[in-house]
């Protein structure tokens, strides 16, 4: 493929950093890098370059997802429907994933294989879909957090693309897992963290003792990995503080974060992935639109089986009697609806406390972490949260862009609309530092100079 070359004019200009659009510049693309971002246009000015007119459009940079599970298939049940829809779900949500407007993202626990076999198809242009952090496994201790995720047999593991949890009992076995995951290619280390469990009849569960969860960090620095960890509980958060670890996933849903604690979380120069929109599920509102959503638009994200069981959960949690009887919930994973509706204030209230003392906090939706965590849906979702716990647009939109970068270390490639950064950028209708919403109108869409949503044909 020839190099391109283009300048995007006549548009609203939001450039990730910079409060306020900018209006009457010219972004000049070439190859997959931002050339220059200058005032004013005109076709003599810039011969060689292709121009596309965005009159009425903003432009903002690409934006970023903290935490997904891409390579995680809507589906909760090995059926044997399941094995010939595996692999078109997944590059389903890497398409559908882009074609939001996210154009990086970070995994938070997939299949290892698979999330191989689909990084190399989008990096060799196959497939459409994000740039992509991968974590690989998640790790936890055996019988913890994901409670709900078993730890899978040889064949099942053959057929899904390894485990998504890994298990490590001993300091020695943490070692040799986090060198595992380095060596098929993680970027980051995930680790689970929770002492009780949010699901109906999981009561306490088992966590790393100090010695593994020290190995676990001491062999992530070794390969100059930074280590995200899921938690949801003030304990937890307290513990993982003391152990160094770089970002926590969720939000304290059953206290108030004491101001100590917020202090120990900035001096660490920790930042906090809230995941708001998983974590409001006492909405009724919320549930009903996701209904909709599904019943109306499901098909064009889901394909046959996944779509049949998203509906199935549905009907479980909206339609059948729920919470479900006892028996049944020794047999099935229930989320526990009311434990986790009753801490969601308490989740916003200390998201914003964090955020007005000034600790770092990011964009992440958990998209592909559970059957109803759905691409495209829960990005705009999760920034009207944000913004319902004090966020202003613009701080938002800052954390969803340049913010997001800076978690991840990669400021200086992407997150902003500068003079050498990559060219990943979206085309939305409508002024989303007005109206949030607008961030749904997604018009055009380039990763690295690349198009992968829209036409620049004129
Ligand atoms: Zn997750």
């Amino acid at each position: 493929m020839g190099k391109d070359r283009f300048v995007l004019y006549n548009m609203r200009l939001f450039d990730g950093e910079t409060t306020g659009l900018k209006e009457g510049m010219a972004v000049l693309v070439d190859g997959d890098t931002i050339e220059a971002v200058e005032e004013g246009w005109s076709a003599e000015k810039y011969p060689g370059f292709k121009a596309v007119d965005l009159k009425g459009l903003t432009l903002l940079p690409g934006l970023i997802d903290n935490h997904v599970h891409i390579t995680v298939p809507f589906m909760m049940k090995v059926t044997p429907r399941a094995f010939l829809d595996l692999n078109r779900q997944i590059e389903r949500n890497f398409r559908v994933c882009i074609e939001s407007g996210v154009t990086t993202v970070r995994d938070a626990g997939s299949f290892p294989r698979k999330m191989r076999y689909f990084r190399k198809r989008v990096e060799q242009g196959e497939i459409k879909g994000p740039r992509v952090l991968a974590t690989n496994s998640a790790i936890t201790t055996p019988g913890g957090c994901p409670d709900w995720v078993p730890y899978f047999n040889p064949v099942i593991k053959a057929f899904i693309g390894g485990q998504y949890a890994e298990r490590p009992a001993t300091p020695d076995q943490a070692r040799k897992v986090v060198k595992n995951m380095v060596q098929k290619g993680a970027d980051w280390i995930k680790i689970y963290y929770q002492s009780r469990s949010w699901l109906i009849l999981g009561g306490d569960l088992p966590v790393f003792d100090r010695k593994t969860f020290q190995a676990l960090m001491d062999t992530a620095r070794q390969y100059n990995k930074k280590v995200m960890c899921h938690l949801v509980w003030l304990k937890d958060l307290k513990y993982v503080i003391s152990m160094g670890v770089n970002t926590t996933e969720h939000t304290v849903l059953d206290e108030e974060i004491p101001d100590r604690v917020i202090d120990d979380f900035i001096k660490n120069d920790m930042a906090l992935h809230p995941t708001l929109t998983i974590l409001d599920l006492g909405n009724k509102d919320l549930w009903n639109e996701m209904d909709n959503y599904v019943n109306s638009k499901g098909r064009t994200f889901l394909e046959p089986e996944p779509f049949r069981q998203v509906k199935e959960h549905f009907d479980i949690y909206l339609r059948r009697k729920f919470p479900p009887s006892i028996e049944e919930c020794r047999k099935n994973f229930y989320m526990d609806i009311s434990l986790i509706a009753r801490g969601y204030d308490v989740a916003v209230k200390n998201v914003a406390r964090l955020h007005r003392a000034g600790a770092r906090v990011g964009v992440a939706t958990d998209s592909g972490g559970s059957l109803m965590s759905f691409f495209g849906f829960l990005y705009p979702e999760e920034l009207k949260r944000l913004i319902s716990a004090g966020f202003s647009n613009f701080e938002a939109l800052k954390a969803a862009t340049s913010g997001n970068a800076e978690i991840l270390d990669m400021a200086d490639s992407i997150g902003s609309i500068k003079k050498g950064r990559l060219a990943d950028l979206v085309i939305v209708e409508g002024n989303p530092l007005e109206d949030i919403e607008a961030i749904r109108n997604v018009k055009m869409v380039f990763k690295a100079g690349r198009l992968m949503k829209g036409s620049i044909e004129a």
